[in-house]
């Protein structure tokens, strides 16, 4: 049951702007907004559905450029696009674990951004692949990186008459890997516990650059682990080394205790996840073919691991 409210479906864009500096919600696919107004629950008198909106379609991938994804952009399309499978695995990872195959028929990227949930799956394999957001308003574009977009909780650096209008994200070299692991509670339908993305590449000796770790669930916004990060860049591949970079992911992250775990369990799991998702994105930099699964084993099969190290908490 929703409450009342007046919907408008403009097609132009500054009319869709003005809506939302006037207090209107915009709506995408909805399966934010929908639900949250579901049961009684107010979240606006008024929506703006901005489906037709021509500034937020499409999608393109240019090499040695990247990819433009309209705000638009279904969960599915990103799942389905054998690019992303071969350039940016992580992207694959995360968008194909959000709900259901219908949620993601219907659930976009820009909603998974602007929704603000820590634990938005498409964020953390955005955030290691450089992603960069555009917004724009009635004065024009503005370029916002990703991981300087969030402010704080469900808070963004966005104006009241301004849209998410795309994503931009650069290409991938040949020696880039990338992975993401999605912690549930259930082999189902579930929002993430916790979670962890790595992009890295590998040069012929093994050294790692460019290396870029994000979190899920691990704090009030989705996060850059940049410690970790400082651990790894320049060194070579060893499981020490993964071993050192878990233990400042561990450090680094602040989750919260709330009823699907504790604060302890989920820093225990961004320790042992985060070994798992690095020697996956190392492997998959070596990789020839880049769009193969690597089965996701946590613990076993890892060298080095024959016991769970101490963690700081
Ligand atoms: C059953 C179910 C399962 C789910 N499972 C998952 C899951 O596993 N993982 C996960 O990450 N999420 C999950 N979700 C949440 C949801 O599907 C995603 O967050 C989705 O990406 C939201 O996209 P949307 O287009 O439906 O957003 P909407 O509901 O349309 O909007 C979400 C928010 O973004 C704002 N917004 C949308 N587009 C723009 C824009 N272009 N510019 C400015 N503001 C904008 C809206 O005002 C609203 O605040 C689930 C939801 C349901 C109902």
């Amino acid at each position: 049951m929703l409450n009342d409210f007046e919907l408008f479906m403009p097609t132009d864009f500054n009319e869709a702007c003005a809506l939302k500096a006037n207090g209107a919600k915009p709506v995408a696919g909805g399966t934010d907004v929908y639900v949250n107004m579901h049961g009684g629950k107010k979240e606006a008198d008024q929506v703006v559905d901005i489906k037709n909106l021509a500034e937020l379609k499409g999608t393109s991938y240019t090499a040695g450029q990247g990819l433009v994804l309209g705000a638009l952009t279904s969960h599915r399309q990103i799942e389905e696009w054998d690019v992303i499978k071969k350039n940016y695995y992580a992207m694959f990872q995360g968008c194909s674990q959000v709900g259901s195959v219908q949620i993601r028929y219907r659930a976009t990227l820009g909603g998974n951004i602007m929704n603000g949930a820590p634990s938005a799956d498409s964020i953390g394999p955005m955030l290691v692949h450089d992603a960069v957001c555009v917004v724009k308003g009635p004065n024009g574009e503005r370029k916002i990186p990703l991981d300087k977009f969030y402010t704080g909780f469900k808070k963004f650096d966005i104006q009241p008459d301004e849209l998410l209008a795309r994503i931009e994200i650069p290409d991938t070299p040949a020696n880039a890997g990338s992975a993401y692991y999605k912690y549930m509670r259930r082999g189902a339908m579930d929002l993430a516990l916790m979670g962890v993305s790595a992009y890295v590449e590998l040069d012929e000796n093994d050294v790692m650059s460019h290396v870029r770790i994000a979190l899920t669930t691990a704090g009030p916004t989705p996060m850059r682990s940049y410690s970790a990060e400082a651990v790894l860049e320049g060194q070579k591949y060893s499981d020490e080394i993964i071993i050192a970079a878990a233990e400042a992911v561990a450090s680094e992250g602040k989750p919260r205790s709330s009823w699907r775990s504790s604060a302890e369990f989920r820093v225990r799991l961004l320790h042992d996840v985060t070994i798992m998702v690095l020697h996956e994105a190392v492997k998959r930099a070596k990789a020839e073919d880049k769009a193969q699964p690597i089965k996701q084993v946590l613990y076993k099969g890892q060298q080095g691991l024959e016991e769970r190290p101490k963690v700081q908490g």
